[in-house]
């Protein structure tokens, strides 16, 4: 029974995955949400049986119907990678609510509102991150559209999830102010403004100093192995510009699901 619920995430994933494509599309050119889906190349628009999530790009062979031309491998991937997290989620906090008891025998578990929260927090934060991701990597920006109303959501949801708010707002102060100095020593050459923004939402995120310290290692720890492996490859040059989104979002995931284990295996070492 439990697989059934994790399959319905993954399904439910993959559609927000789609919606975050078109998402970060329409943000980019400051269009409406509400218009049906059309090709990006020639702006036909999709019937509904070629926006399948996943199943259309591989059904078409990776090129649209209206124009021959070829879609990006950003939407499957997005679509995969989103209906994979959304399913690791809903796992990973199933088990933690269970513990050791056996995830099937109490499946009326996850009817608690405490789980229906956490389970809300973490797909909001995996689709405010992905849209994040890919919206620096592609413009070296941060969307002040999606990292401030989700910062602000994130909150919220901590504060009915039974988080300290003193603590929420150390944390935010906290991942702001690291960067916001960053900013100040280098003049906004080393991060931009909208990573202040992104820390704030970092902190929220987090709730624990722990969790937060943890969260900011791992930026610069993805960072250095991606910037060092682009340098030997010779894509960059050791100046190139870096968007610490695309670095911070998996880092937030990872401290997300496993961070108590990572501190965990951290602290037992001495
Ligand atoms: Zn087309």
């Amino acid at each position: 029974m439990i697989y059934y619920f994790i399959f319905v995430s993954f399904l439910f994933g993959a559609i927000i995955g789609s919606f975050t494509n078109c998402f970060v599309w329409r943000l980019h050119e400051n269009e409406t949400l509400w218009d049906r889906s059309y090709c990006p190349k020639c702006r036909k628009l999709i019937a509904w049986f070629d926006n399948i999530p996943v199943l259309s790009f591989l059904f078409l062979r990776g090129r649209g119907r209206c124009c021959g031309k070829k879609i990006s491998w950003q939407y499957p991937l997005v679509e995969f990678s989103t209906a994979c997290l959304f399913a690791l989620s809903f796992y990973l906090l199933a088990k933690n609510l269970l513990g050791e008891a056996s995830l099937s025998d109490n499946l009326y578990l996850i009817a608690d509102n405490k789980f229906i929260l956490s389970l809300i927090k973490d797909w909001l934060i995996i689709f405010a991150l992905t849209t994040i991701f890919i919206y620096d990597l592609r413009w070296y920006l941060i969307p002040d559209k999606v990292a401030l109303p989700a910062a602000l959501l994130i909150f919220l949801l901590n504060i009915f999830l039974g988080y300290n708010w003193l603590t929420l707002l150390i944390c935010a102060i906290i991942g702001g102010g690291f960067f916001l100095l960053q900013f100040l020593v280098s003049q906004g050459k080393w991060v931009g403004g909208g990573d202040i923004r992104l820390g704030i939402l970092l902190g929220f995120a987090t709730g624990r100093y722990d969790e937060l310290i943890l969260a900011i290692l791992l930026t610069y720890f993805i960072g250095s192995i991606i910037g060092v492996g682009l340098v030997i490859f010779g894509k960059k040059d050791w100046s190139s510009k870096v968007p610490l989104g695309v670095f911070l979002a998996p880092a937030l995931l990872i401290t997300l699901f496993w961070g108590q284990r990572i501190i965990g295996w951290y602290t037992g070492m001495f």
